[in-house]
């Protein structure tokens, strides 16, 4: 039997939903499972973490790792891999994910498939051209580091006896060192809290269009309004509007995508919204899956109906 090496991330001091998942995802795999937990007084969230699927958990307790730095974890981690030698190395598709898990397979000279869902018969799953085709990826050699869409899969349930067991690595190579940390100010929109979301997405076309055609519908259902990430990417609205896995996870009653195709990553961002309206004009759009309600249309003449319909329906 093989091994699968989990590279866990805390957040906000507890192990990351994302980590759970890895340990679901672990699972389909089916190898032996161990578990890496780096930071600064980490010891009951490697417990946590060993108690729920993470298996025999190697903890990198030390000042040098208390702040995220990509020299250090990739030090920290690579001593893991040593002490191990897993046969995959999973690590969530998370910005320390992105930043880390290259330099991971680059340090061990093997295979980096990234960005996968699923895991199925030896190949890992992922996909492409937003979310029309899924690759069905082999790799070479024997080691493979895979990073893991947040959401893919249910997170671990159940317990597991699984035991800790501390790693000491020298961090004195790390070049970069933490400064300091700086919270972004929120502007206003804080979508994990609203009720009601109306998104705009790329088939808005124009950033003029959401101040005249998403944000009324938002008004007048007493929301807010949110988007997809190219709206973001083109500089159409800040960083803060973007729902998806690279930007804001919302839960709200109700979540309107309008000119938004349904790409994993949104999906990820908007799946616990209690009830979703899609609205495009293409029928297949993949949206259409997770809607209750879907309009197939131009979003130009559905969306001010709406917007007519709710105003009126105030009075
Ligand atoms: C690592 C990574 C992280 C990512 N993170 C995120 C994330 O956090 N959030 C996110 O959203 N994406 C994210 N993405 C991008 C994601 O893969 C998709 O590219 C993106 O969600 C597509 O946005 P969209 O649906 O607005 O655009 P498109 O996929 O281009 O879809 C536009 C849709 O508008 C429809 N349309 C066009 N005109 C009209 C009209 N007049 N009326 C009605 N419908 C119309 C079209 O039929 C189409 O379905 C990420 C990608 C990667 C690789």
């Amino acid at each position: 039997m093989g091994t699968t090496l989990i590279v866990a991330e805390i957040q906000n001091g507890a192990i990351r939903e994302a980590s759970y998942e890895l340990a679901a995802f672990a699972q389909k795999i089916g190898h032996d499972v161990k578990s890496v937990v780096i930071g600064s007084g980490i010891g009951d969230q490697a417990e946590a973490f060993a108690a729920k699927g993470g298996g025999e958990v190697l903890t990198v307790d030390q000042d040098g790792v208390a702040n995220y730095s990509v020299d250090a974890y990739a030090i920290a981690i690579k001593a893991a891999v040593e002490a191990t030698s897993p046969d995959v190395v999973l690590v969530s598709n998370t910005p320390i994910g992105w930043d880390v898990a290259p330099r991971i397979a680059a340090a061990q000279d093997c295979a980096f498939v990234s960005d996968v869902f699923n895991y199925d018969d030896g190949a890992f799953v992922r996909r492409v051209f937003n979310g029309k085709l899924d690759a069905r990826v082999t790799t070479s050699g024997d080691r493979v580091v895979a990073t893991v869409q947040p959401g893919a899969v249910a997170a671990f349930e159940g317990s597991t006896s699984g035991s800790t067991k501390p790693l000491e690595v020298d961090l004195s190579g790390a070049a970069a060192k933490f400064v300091e940390t700086r919270v972004a100010e929120a502007k206003g929109v804080d979508l994990s809290k609203a009720e009601i979301i109306v998104s705009g997405g790329r088939g808005v076309g124009d950033p003029e269009k959401f101040p005249e055609v998403i944000q009324p519908l938002a008004d007048a259902l007493g929301g807010a309004m949110g988007a997809s990430r190219p709206v973001v990417d083109a500089g159409w609205l800040p960083h803060e509007y973007q729902v998806g896995s690279s930007g804001q996870i919302v839960a709200p009653k109700l979540y309107i995508a309008a000119g938004i195709s349904g790409a994993i990553q949104h999906l990820v961002g908007m799946k616990g919204s209690n009830f979703v309206i899609a609205i495009n004009k293409d029928g297949d759009a993949p949206i259409f899956e997770v809607a209750d309600v879907g309009v197939v249309g131009d979003l130009f003449e559905v969306v001010p109906a709406l917007t007519e319909a709710v105003k009126a329906a105030k009075g």
